[in-house]
């Protein structure tokens, strides 16, 4: 965990152990004793599993790759998170974000533990072949631990359905009459993935945004104009007006999340600029992101770099630096690359006012502390990120049932229970002056602790 998720949590339990009527079973030292423990629980992934993985490449070249699963928390039900792919991976990284899928799943009352994955490898440096067989090998040092029961891996950065097709079929082969369908979320429908499944992250993305500045503000506006609280403040200001939108990664979360504001046609919201590891694009008169995602499926996931690329794509844009889409003057910026994009040294050049995670953990401790003192609502990872986890259940579930939903009904029960999330957590959250993250997390560590509290584990 670091420092800010373990500083969060930590404020969560003070918080909890001061309301008496929060485990009221507990009192007196007995109390003081479980909350030690909790914030032991919590802090520390219950184990972390790594290897190398030992390939020899095309060339005759051997490697040996370090990978990762970490396991934080099984209280609500299986391990459940992302394996990502990427050259930063890390130990520390891993266990940070598995110790956030444990939060994540715990806030939308998903019935999955947390746990994450992680090779460190950019995966553009190596050839299909190699990455089959990086996945077979990944399975092969892990099988034991992980499982449809025990730990269910997903996509993550540099992942996805291909990835988990090739995993799954290697668990089959290695537990031969096992269940084996829900061993793996994420994986091509053909293969027994869920319609929906690819869009479902940044497709709640975007949902989050709506429902807060549209379907909430309008219908809590009088409310919220009641409140003096900074945040209710930044909302209102929003009202009945439409907004200008920055994008930064333009990866499945990134280029779903703009698409899905550009479908949106009647609320006249404008996506004035997306970015990706090469550029930002700029045009206050918004972009074309349906011709932009379609370039991009033609050129290795790549924005277009120049204007010779940008008349192939009939886009009309500027090009900026990749950064700089950070730093524009826009209502809303999203989240949707990789950790740690708006910290100490760059915080000051933020803009907007209300920023969406839609990656993990895009904003360090610091910056945090500084948006949220000027009023800037942050909508965090593990509210405005849990589409795909969501559906990664709904596809366990009809693995189960081997009975497939139809898209609409996908997306149907996500946008339900994303809402049925907000519902509980906004009005909380406007009602006082803790930023929307400590909400969140007040309420995930309250779930996971009456859990804990049930199942003896506190003593
Ligand atoms: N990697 C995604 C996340 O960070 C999805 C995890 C899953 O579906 O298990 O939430």
């Amino acid at each position: 965990m670091t420092s800010q998720t373990g500083t969060i949590v930590q404020n969560s339990l003070d918080a909890l152990l001061e309301d008496d009527t929060f485990l009221p079973d507990l009192q007196d030292e007995t109390r003081e004793q479980a909350f030690t423990s909790l914030a032991a629980i919590l802090s520390t992934p219950n184990q972390i599993h790594k290897s190398f993985l030992r390939i020899a490449l095309e060339d005759g070249k051997v490697v040996r790759i370090p990978a990762f699963r970490v396991q934080h928390n099984n209280a609500l039900g299986p391990y459940k998170g992302g394996i990502r792919f990427h050259e930063s991976v890390n130990e520390e990284e891993v266990t940070n974000l598995a110790s956030l899928m444990t939060l994540k799943n715990a806030l939308h009352e998903v019935p999955f533990g947390g746990g994450k994955g992680g090779v460190v490898l950019n995966p553009r440096d190596y050839s299909v072949k190699e990455l089959h067989l990086i996945c077979e090998k990944y399975v092969h040092y892990f099988s034991d631990v992980i499982g449809p029961d025990k730990d269910i891996p997903a996509p993550d950065v540099g992942t996805g359905d291909r990835e988990m097709d090739w995993m799954m079929a290697e668990y089959k082969s290695i537990k031969p009459g096992k269940p084996y369908r829900g061993s793996f979320t994420g994986k091509s429908v053909v293969n027994g993935g869920s319609l929906g499944r690819r869009k479902a992250t940044g497709k709640g993305v975007y949902f989050t945004l709506r429902y807060m500045i549209h379907d909430f503000l309008n219908e809590q506006k009088n409310w919220l104009s009641t409140l003096d609280n900074p945040f209710a403040k930044t909302a209102l200001s929003y009202a009945n007006r439409p907004l200008t939108l920055s994008v930064q990664g333009f990866g499945n979360v990134g280029s779903i999340a703009a698409l899905e504001a550009f479908e949106c046609k009647h609320l006249n919201n404008k996506i004035v600029a997306v970015s990706d590891r090469n550029v930002t694009l700029y045009n206050e008169k918004g972009l074309d992101i349906p011709a932009l995602i379609d370039f991009t499926e033609k050129n290795d996931g790549d924005l277009p770099t120049d204007d010779g690329q940008l008349t192939a794509a009939n886009v009309s844009a500027d090009i900026l630096d990749r950064e700089d889409v950070l730093y524009l003057d826009v209502d809303v910026l999203i989240l949707a690359a990789l950790e740690d994009q708006i910290h100490a040294d760059n915080v000051e050049k933020v803009q907007a006012k209300m920023i969406v995670e839609g990656a993990n953990a895009p904003i360090t401790g610091e910056a945090d502390q500084y948006l949220s003192n000027l009023g800037t609502i942050i909508v965090p990872d593990i509210l405005a990120n849990a589409g795909g986890v969501i559906v990664s259940y709904f596809e366990w579930l009809q693995g189960r049932e081997t009975q497939f939903y139809s898209e609409d009904e996908v997306n149907k029960l996500l946008l339900k229970k994303m809402k049925g999330t907000m519902e509980t957590i906004l009005p909380q959250y406007f009602g006082d002056p803790f930023p929307l993250r400590q909400n969140c997390y007040i309420h995930a560590v309250m779930k996971l602790s009456t859990i804990l509290f049930r199942q003896g584990k506190l003593y």
